[in-house]
Order: structure tokens, then C-alpha cells, then sequence
């Protein structure tokens, strides 16, 4: 753990860039402002906040645009998570006359997909609601449960485009979007299904990335739909 390589910097950045927010080094410096969250930490029994997420959450909770490249397991899915809580919770619009969910995950596979879910269900943050749409999943009962009305939709690239064009997946009220495993999800063909989801997603949403990787294919993307990224890299220095 001692060895991780911490690289945090705008990726395109120019003179307009804000200074970047100063990582936390505790879960009490990061939710101070928020108890409930820190009450959640508490009962999920972790001790500290991971390298990614002592830099991940400051940035978030801020309203920065992110990509966090770091190896699995290395908790990229609470860095995200409890911010999007928090970003729901601040909306001026109540939930009963938001059309679709404010919140959109999108993961490459089925299994990725319902853990996420999983995730979110273990925390139960003022009545934050969330269902997951994936392909091979019955798609009427995914249908009803987005009429519903939820905060939070997980999905898989193929079933959101699916359901996105069917006109079942209302996104125009999106304003936190997660690209869960970016390099995945390109290595698996999905680019074109993911892009036509995100033209009709507002732009002045806030967007998330994460990678294990950061190939050329996964910058093209943050080119495209991200406003003035900060990007964390947590490697290993390979010594
Ligand atoms: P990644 O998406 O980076 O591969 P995950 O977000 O799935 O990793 O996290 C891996 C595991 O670590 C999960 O079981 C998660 O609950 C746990 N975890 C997350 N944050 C912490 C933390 N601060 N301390 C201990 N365990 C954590
Ligand atoms: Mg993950």
C-alpha cells in the first residue's frame, strides 16, 4: 500500500481551471458536512478511505467532472457512490416531479452491474432509490420498475440503449453519470451504444469515469463528454 504511485492533475486544463480540491486523508474530513453518510461508513465497518477515494471524494462532492484509473478492488465504486447520494439529495427539484432517474451507472456487464445495485441497496440514505436494467434480464419487469420512478438506474450499455430509444429510459434529467470500467466496456464493443446515450444526456451534467487502463479509445470519450476532467491515477511504482 505504501507503494502507491498517486497522479492527480486536469487532463486538458487551461487558464480557466479551478485548483484542484485537496485530498482527504478520513472519512470525517470527507462527510463532515453529511452524518448519515458517515453513519453508513461506520456500520460498514471500514477504517479508512482508500487512496482513490480520499482524492475522488473532494473533487466529487465539489462538482468536478473525474476519471479514477486505478486496479480493481481498489473501492472506485463507493468513490462515486456516496457523492451521487449526496448529489441527489441537494436537488432543488423533488423527486415526484422529476421525470427518470437523476443518476445514471453504466457498467459493462450483467454481474457489474447488480453489484453495483447491491452497493447502493446496503446503504440506506434518505430513501435513495435505484433499480438495474441489463441485457438477458426480463426487460417488461425492468420497464415497470423504471415507471416507478427511481433516483438511480444501473445499466449495461446494450439494454440502456435499448430501452433509452424505446423511449422507457427517460434521460434528460440525468445530472450525475457514471462510465463504470470505461476500458471494459470499449474493449467490448459498446462504444457506439454509450455515445448515443450520451448526446441526449444534458451537458452540463457532472461525469465520472473509471478505468483500470487509459487507452486511447477511453480519452476519445472523455474528450467528448467531459467537462475539464481531473483525473487520479492510482498505480503501483513497479519496482
Ligand atoms: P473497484 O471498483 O475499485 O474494483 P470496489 O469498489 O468493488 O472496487 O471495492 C472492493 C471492495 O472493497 C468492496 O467489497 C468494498 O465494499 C470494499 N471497500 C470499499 N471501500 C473500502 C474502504 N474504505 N475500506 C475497506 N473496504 C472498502
Ligand atoms: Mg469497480
Amino acid at each position: 500500500e505504501s507503494n502507491n504511485n498517486i497522479v492527480v492533475d486536469r487532463v486538458f486544463g487551461n487558464e480557466e481551471s479551478k485548483p484542484i480540491p485537496k485530498p482527504v486523508s478520513t472519512f470525517e474530513q470527507a462527510f463532515f458536512n453529511y452524518p448519515e453518510i458517515l453513519d453508513e461508513i461506520t456500520k460498514a465497518g471500514f477504517e479508512k478511505p482508500s487512496p482513490i477515494q480520499c482524492q475522488a471524494w473532494p473533487v466529487l462532492l465539489s462538482g468536478e467532472d473525474l476519471i479514477g484509473i486505478a486496479q480493481t478492488g481498489s473501492g472506485k465504486t463507493l468513490a462515486f457512490l456516496l457523492p451521487a447520494f449526496i448529489h441527489i439529495d441537494g436537488q432543488t427539484t423533488p423527486k415526484e416531479e422529476r421525470k427518470g432517474p437523476a443518476v445514471l451507472i453504466v457498467a459493462p456487464t450483467r454481474e457489474l452491474a447488480l453489484q453495483i445495485d447491491k452497493e447502493i441497496k446496503k446503504y440506506h440514505y434518505r430513501g435513495i432509490s435505484s433499480c438495474c436494467v441489463y441485457g438477458g434480464g426480463d426487460r417488461k419487469l425492468q420497464i415497470s420498475a423504471l415507471r416507478k420512478g427511481v433516483d438511480i438506474v444501473i445499466a449495461t450499455p446494450g439494454r440502456m440503449n435499448d430501452l433509452h430509444t424505446s423511449g422507457d429510459l427517460y434521460v434528460e434529467n440525468i445530472t450525475y453519470v457514471v462510465l463504470d470500467e470505461a476500458d471494459r466496456m470499449l474493449d467490448m464493443g459498446f462504444e457506439a451504444q454509450i455515445r448515443r446515450v450520451m448526446y441526449s444526456i444534458r451537458p452540463n451534467r457532472q461525469s465520472i469515469m473509471t478505468s483500470a487502463t487509459w487507452p486511447p479509445g477511453v480519452r476519445r470519450l472523455a474528450t467528448s463528454y467531459m467537462n475539464d476532467p481531473i483525473q487520479v491515477y492510482v498505480g503501483s511504482l513497479d519496482l
